[in-house]
């Protein structure tokens, strides 16, 4: 069906709007251009100049001490776990968190850890008493509760300051590692209006990713502490995540920063935009609460889904799987592109 759905979007001949996530967007002209020109080093011997650039870049951003590149969110994440969590610990987290639910169980079969996990808010976040509720006394029955894990953002909502602190109060006061799953942490800023360094404060741990709505082709940075970026370096290599003369990819990253963070705003407007425009048209449940940055959600009926999917490909857009899809603006999704897509279900419901 996929391969049936692709060659309609090709025969389209119009550029593809790719409207599965941010992920999918392709370096530009001008990154690819910094990527050619990179200095570069053997990045396991610390000698990498764009690497280091790179996290020092994204350290001080943050506020944070220091910084590791990784060649996904996935490793970043999975190495701050293992730099926290010791073999037994506990790590308190969201039930529909990527790190709980997307990242193969890494944690538990690679990092020996137990995650927790709890129900996510309507918000995005978690409930302070939940997590209250779930650490652990010191007792020989329960695991050491060692971590609380959140997400910024989560399913695209921008998790507010005063719901976070309140949770993080909870760790403090049970000693918790604090760590932040910011794979869309820019869009959290954006949305919340705040500084990098301010979201960033409390946390232990971040992980930053920089191949969804900042564009680069691949890799995530963790900043933190001195002591956990440390660990977590040693972990990354264990992991098979210690790479050469990846500056190439850093030079990306260091060019995202500089230049795709403003532009994430423009993102957030097309997609309340989007949500207006199909919510207008009354055919289908249309989710797009008030924190929400760059994914609206729809829900067309089981009858259209088909029907619909084929339609928009005729238009150039894919319009990803499943039954409550999700629209993702990116990059590569300008005003014009915009207007295609709600011009393609206008047409189709019309
Ligand atoms: C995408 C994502 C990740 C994993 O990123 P990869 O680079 O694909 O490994 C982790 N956390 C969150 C919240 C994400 O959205």
């Amino acid at each position: 069906m996929y391969q049936n759905l692709d060659s309609i979007i090709a025969s389209s001949n119009l550029p593809i709007l790719d409207l599965r996530s941010d992920t999918v967007t392709k370096p530009t002209t001008e990154m690819r251009a910094v990527m050619a020109d990179a200095d570069v080093g053997d990045d396991v011997y610390g000698e990498d100049p764009t690497i280091n650039a790179l996290e020092e870049k994204a350290a001080q951003l943050l506020g944070k001490d220091a910084g590791l590149f990784l060649p996904s969110s996935t490793m970043s994440n999975l190495a701050a776990m293992m730099a926290h969590a010791q073999r037994g610990d506990e790590i308190i987290l969201g039930r529909g968190y990527h790190i709980f639910k997307y990242e193969a169980g890494g944690t538990s079969v690679l990092g020996s850890a137990f995650p927790y996990p709890l129900d996510v808010a309507p918000d995005g976040g978690l409930e302070p008493l939940d997590i209250d509720a779930a650490i652990k006394p010191n007792d020989s029955h329960f695991p050491p509760s060692k971590v609380l894990s959140l997400e910024n953002t989560h399913a695209g909502q921008a998790v507010s300051l005063e719901r976070i602190n309140a949770c993080l109060d909870v760790a403090d006061k049970h000693n918790l590692l604090k760590h932040l799953d910011g794979a869309r942490f820019f869009n959290a800023t954006t949305k919340l209006n705040i500084q990098a360094a301010e979201l960033a404060e409390r946390y232990d741990t971040i992980n930053l990713c920089l191949s969804k709505g900042l564009g680069a082709p691949v890799g995530a940075v963790l900043v933190g502490n001195q002591q956990a970026i440390s660990a977590a370096r040693r972990w990354r290599k264990m992991l098979g995540g210690g790479m050469r003369q990846a500056g190439i990819l850093a030079a990306a990253g260091i060019y995202a920063l500089d230049n795709h963070i403003a532009r994430l705003a423009a993102d957030h407007k097309r997609a309340a935009t989007l949500a207006k425009e199909l919510g207008a048209l009354g055919k289908f449940k249309v989710t797009f609460q008030d924190n929400q940055t760059n994914m609206v959600f729809i829900e067309p009926s089981d009858n259209d889904i088909k029907p619909l999917r084929q339609h928009l490909a005729q238009r150039g857009i894919n319009m990803g799987g499943g039954n409550y899809i999700r629209l993702v603006m990116h990059l590569d999704i300008d005003d014009d592109g915009l207007t295609r897509i709600v011009d393609g279900f206008k047409s189709y419901f019309g």
